[in-house]
């Protein structure tokens, strides 16, 4: 079997591994994979939008509904780092082009979601995950340091000891890698693609993280799934139609 050298591993090509990829510094030689097509993530699926602080004043507020939704069980440093670098991130989107719903007079608009007391979400459309994810996709393709491979899947975690060293990947054509790097990234999603009825892409299915526990990493909150209660039925196994979680948040019932 092959085994290759790289800087930095990212196994997941979603928001959150291009984002990852976009801050990891330039002199790195980076590898990314993907289980499926590049855009085949859930972040490309993503449809009401992304919350926002608005100012200080609206930190109490955003603090109080988050951890409202989460059943006080958040992890509460995590909210406060979410909510704290939501501005920033957001002037980093706009930065990659992301183009957000703005009103006449250029200033953001926002819209409601489940559970947040006053409009606190921007959005492009019903397509907000794709509008940020391809734009973060087009920035990520610029960096002559970075490597997609699509259709490889990682199968196992390469390990001494306690020190991870590595992934083990498969290809489409069942040929294996060992795939040796300083720093290993998990950006692989949730587990929706196990259920017969989800909103979620089907190969989305957890292994990643089935191998993260069988190599004893710590795991949190992982019995929390969000359930979209608003889909258009089908009666086949597959992929649904989310009815986007803003018609609920703008009232509907
Ligand atoms: C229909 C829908 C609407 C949504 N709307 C919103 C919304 O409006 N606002 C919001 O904040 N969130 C929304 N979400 C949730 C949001 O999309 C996800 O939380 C977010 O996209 C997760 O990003 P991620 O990068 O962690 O994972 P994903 O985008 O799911 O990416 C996971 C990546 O990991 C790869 N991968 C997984 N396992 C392996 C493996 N073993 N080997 C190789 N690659 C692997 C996959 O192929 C994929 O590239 C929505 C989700 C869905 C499904």
């Amino acid at each position: 079997m092959e085994t290759e050298k790289t800087d930095v591993v990212i196994v997941g090509t979603g928001a959150s591994g291009l984002f990852a990829a976009l801050h990891v510094p330039r002199d790195k030689k980076m590898l990314m994979i993907t289980k499926d097509d590049v855009e085949n993530s859930d972040s490309f699926l993503a449809q009401g939008g992304i919350c926002v602080l608005h100012d200080e004043n609206d930190y109490d507020s955003f603090m109080e509904d988050t951890l409202k939704a989460g059943h006080y069980e958040n992890r509460r440093e995590s909210v406060d780092i979410m909510i704290r670098s939501s501005r920033r991130i957001i002037d980093e989107l706009v930065g990659y082009g992301v183009d957000f719903a703005r009103k006449a007079d250029g200033s953001f608009d926002y819209t409601r979601e489940g559970c947040h007391s006053r409009p606190r979400i921007l959005f492009h459309k019903d397509i907000t995950g794709k509008e940020i994810t391809s734009r973060l996709l087009a920035a990520v393709r610029e960096l002559p340091n970075v490597t997609i491979c699509d259709y490889t899947t990682m199968v196992d975690i390469l390990a001494d000891g306690n020190t991870c060293l590595g992934i083990l990947a498969r290809e489409k054509d069942g040929a294996y890698r060992a795939i040796e790097a300083g720093n290993t990234i998990l950006a692989s999603g949730g587990i929706g693609g196990l259920y017969d009825h989800s909103t979620n892409f089907p190969h989305l299915t957890g292994d990643a993280l089935a191998i993260a526990m069988r190599h004893g990493i710590a795991l949190e909150n992982i019995d929390y799934v969000q359930i979209h209660p608003t889909s258009l039925y089908s009666s086949r196994p597959g992929r649904s139609f989310l009815i986007s979680e803003s018609v609920r948040g703008e009232g509907a019932k």
